[in-house]
């Protein structure tokens, strides 16, 4: 049959459900040349190649994304120059690329998720999630025939156990900044972000060097090149060195690979992010006091000398900031309001570290859900006690924290990041939880806190946690959480009215309770005692039934779950 190609009609027939099988179409063919082409294009149009739409494995999909209270990401622009204005469409566009390569990592295939999708509900709550598995539910997936999310997701291969990492020998293989995948030959290979993420990140450089030309203030441009650089050269060491050395600049854009949370296998792959964020100076400077206090602080944790003889670095500085983007994993799941970077124990040693507060974050999360949460669950007598200034401290002391106690055993174990394997993050968020607490004591004993009612943070403390604790078991500031309810219920911080359904804080006891975990868990950081945080967190890091019935209350009444933000140029009326 010249001129005339079996091919598309066969593929048709194979892919299609159609009765027609191939015998019966290479008749057709024989009786009715001729005609044939014209129906083969009529099959193939009406038959296209059979396409897997994803659909929701949940009742009432649209329940759960109006369960986000959506917030405009948005400040006063006129406190930018001319120029500082003209950087923020590089920066958004940058930001943008980390996100896409988020869902690279976390989930693989954005489009093909998205584009296979035809609910607007499933789609808008796969987006808040950034895939398919409920980040605040204990990551479960909500579509159909998906299976669990996979502990390391794309950071390694699926089908890699836990042994058979542990016998690769492959340099590099625990960094921060590598992948893990398997070549031709089926054997493990350790591969650099800069090599794996090629495409995105000469391009997120290239966006980082235009508006590098464009800063007016030395620190700034200087991040900005060298960040560029180390997207090209997988190291960013200096670029982080750099970020330390800011100081004077209004616009702030963290960028990059950063945070290993989304590592649930070992906690070593540093995940993609962005915040373009600008100062709020005002705040700032009422902040900046409190860094210099830090290694005076470290004398004063509850522990033995051995567990806090690291000397923090006090060049550390506390900022507050209105965000503009949040982008890729601090975008997923709960949104961060605070942030402590960079994570590079080296830099941390030399320089100590930043603590960014989000404030108009944290302000939306305060009275959309802290608040009505309060009035549901804590004794109306003790009401008067949660407030946003309580709120800012515990969040701002809680960041200040992680920069307390030690980053290297104290018994030749290496560093606790290390020996602490997949409880790290956990055991260093409920570390960070309980010191931030212990530190507003202190400064209050030290006269840095001038009127003040350490009960506004204590009650505001434990509202907190039934805010945090909504989340479930699969983030580590869940656990963090849980587990430090667990301990407070234990030792009486506070106590449960039953019959009226809210808690009491106990002043006294609450102290005690704090200075009696944060021993534990600074013991335990120094003796990078792996089997005790291990069992710790299956102990503790869980919701019991008692609190279950409670968060069941808090979901009754109605009260946002967590925020979503309107973000971007359009919001800012930029574009
Ligand atoms: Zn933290």
């Amino acid at each position: 049959m010249p001129g005339f190609s079996l091919f598309p009609l066969q593929n048709n027939f194979v892919h299609s459900s159609l009765i027609l099988n191939i015998k019966e179409a290479l008749n057709l063919i024989h009786m009715k040349q001729v005609f044939i082409p014209l129906m083969a294009l009529v099959l193939f149009a009406c038959q296209p190649k059979e396409k897997k739409m994803y659909v929701s494995s949940l009742p009432d999909i649209q329940q759960k994304v109006e369960e986000f209270k959506t917030v405009k990401l948005t400040t006063d622009l006129s406190a930018l120059s001319e120029k500082e204005q003209q950087m923020l469409p590089y920066l958004f566009e940058a930001a943008k690329i980390m996100d896409d390569l988020f869902w690279k990592q976390s989930w693989g295939d954005k489009d093909e998720l998205l584009n296979n999708t035809a609910d607007e509900n499933l789609k808008k709550f796969m987006v808040i999630n950034y895939g398919p598995w409920e980040r605040l539910n204990n990551n479960e997936s909500f579509v159909d025939s998906i299976g669990e999310k996979p502990k390391g997701v794309n950071f390694y291969p699926a089908d890699m156990t836990k042994e058979e990492f542990e016998a690769f020998d492959g340099e590099g293989k625990d960094g921060l900044y590598t992948i893990i995948k398997r070549n031709e030959a089926g054997a493990l290979e350790v591969v650099p972000y800069n090599v794996a993420y090629r495409e995105e990140l000469n391009k997120a450089a290239d966006l980082l060097r235009k508006a590098a030309a464009l800063a007016e203030d030395e620190g700034l441009k200087k991040y900005l090149e060298l960040r560029a650089d180390a997207f090209l050269s997988n190291d960013y060491f200096a670029s982080d060195m750099a970020w330390m050395s800011m100081k004077t600049n209004t616009i702030d854009f963290v960028v990059g690979p950063i945070e290993n949370y989304e590592d649930a296998l070992f906690g070593y792959k540093a995940a993609f992010e962005s915040f373009i964020l600008i100062k709020d100076k005002e705040w700032s400077d009422k902040l900046t006091r409190f860094a210099a206090l830090l290694p005076e602080l470290q004398k004063s944790l509850p522990v033995d000398a051995a567990y806090k003889s690291e000397v923090p670095g006090s060049d550390s500085d506390l900022g507050a900031y209105d965000a503009l983007f949040y982008g890729g994993d601090c975008n997923s799941g709960s949104k961060t309001i605070a942030i402590n970077l960079p994570n590079d124990p080296e830099v941390q040693l030399q320089k100590g570290s930043r603590k960014l507060q989000l404030k108009n974050s944290m302000r939306a999360k305060f009275d959309h859900i802290l608040v009505p949460i309060s009035q549901v669950l804590i004794n109306p007598e003790q009401q008067q006690h949660v407030k946003f200034d309580a709120f800012f401290e515990n969040t701002m002391f809680h960041e200040v924290a992680h920069g307390l106690g030690i980053k290297n055993t104290i018994n030749g174990k290496g560093d606790v990041r290390t020996s602490l394997k997949d409880t790290y993050s956990s055991i260093e968020e409920a570390k960070a939880d309980i010191l931030g607490l212990f530190m507003v004591k202190q400064l209050v004993e030290m006269g840095e806190l001038s009127n003040h009612d350490l009960m506004d943070n204590y009650v505001t403390f434990v509202a907190g946690i039934f805010r945090s604790v909504r989340f479930g078991a699969a983030s580590a500031h869940g656990k963090a959480n849980m587990m430090r309810f667990n301990y407070f219920e234990e030792q009486g911080a506070f106590s449960y009215n039953a019959e009226r359904g809210y808690y009491t804080v106990d002043f006294d006891k609450m102290t005690e309770a704090m200075n009696a975990l944060s021993a534990d868990i600074l013991v335990m950081q120094g003796n990078g005692d792996y089997e005790t945080a291990q069992k710790m967190l299956a102990d503790l890091g869980v919701i019991r039934p008692a609190l279950q019935k409670d968060l069941d209350r808090i979901a009754k009444a109605g009260i946002p779950r967590d925020i979503v933000f309107e973000q971007g140029p359009e919001v800012l009326g930029l574009k």
